[in-house]
């Protein structure tokens, strides 16, 4: 089982860890601060290596209990120990993507009932879609693009904990992020809540106040159906 520093520590830039397995291009350590992906965000990349030895990472998969690292070159058997080295200005734009995107997602469910379907982030930008039961109009995604920055702009706090899955499901705040979509074998569910805003069980990574996600941009949105919308946008 991999131990997931990201899960608890979304700052950790750089780790050390044991190798657990080598096989070709693919490694498996004790730990890592390697994110695997999920939730719309992408797996991490960066670098492994000890003294001469370095191979970057372009690839990181779960595999039941543990992280796969997947290299650009293999690494040899002998090696016993690693440096993990994320990139870091990639990552840290992924968490302020992140935060964006839930502080987007409690926006328009605390002002307009709309719901989150789906979220995708990038580097440089991302996009969310949402099932809206209102008129779609030009002022209506103005003012949502207003509400979200005054919201990042109002330095909230965002805390990661975990909550029995008892007590999650019975959370009125978890219940319409469909908190009972969690596998059932998961006994503890990991939660991010953006203070007053948006409470969701979620396994990626944050920035710790909506402050560090700067200014949201709407560069984008599309109207997908009756109900379906889709809003894309940049950060500041
Ligand atoms: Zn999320």
């Amino acid at each position: 089982m991999t131990e997931e520093l990201f899960s608890r520590d979304s700052y950790t830039k750089e780790f050390e860890a044991r190798v657990v397995k080598l096989e070709g291009r693919e490694v498996i350590l004790d730990r890592t601060a390697f994110f695997p992906g999920g939730g719309g965000q992408p797996p991490d990349k960066g670098s492994l290596g000890i003294g001469p030895i370095g191979a970057m990472v372009v690839d990181v998969r779960r595999e039941g209990r543990e992280l796969v690292h997947v290299t650009d070159r293999a690494i040899p058997d002998s090696v016993r120990d690693l440096k993990g080295v994320l990139d870091w200005e990639r990552r840290f734009a992924h968490m302020r993507y992140h935060t964006a995107l839930h502080v987007l997602s409690g926006v328009i469910w605390r002002n307009f009932d709309a719901r989150v379907t789906g979220g995708q982030m990038r580097e440089d930008r991302a996009r969310m879609d949402f099932s809206f039961p209102g008129e779609w109009t030009v002022d209506v995604v103005g003012e949502i693009e207003r509400l979200t920055n005054e919201a990042l702009a109002e330095e909230r706090p965002v805390r990661v904990y975990e909550l029995e899955r008892e007590e999650a499901l019975a959370n009125p705040e978890l219940i319409r992020t469909r908190v009972n979509m969690v596998p059932a074998r998961v006994r503890r569910i990991r939660i991010v809540e953006i203070q007053s805003l948006d409470t969701q069980a979620d396994g990626g990574t944050h920035v710790a106040n909506t402050r560090e996600v700067g200014r949201m941009e709407i560069t984008g949105h599309k109207s997908k159906g009756r109900q379906n919308k889709r809003i894309e946008f940049t950060l500041r």
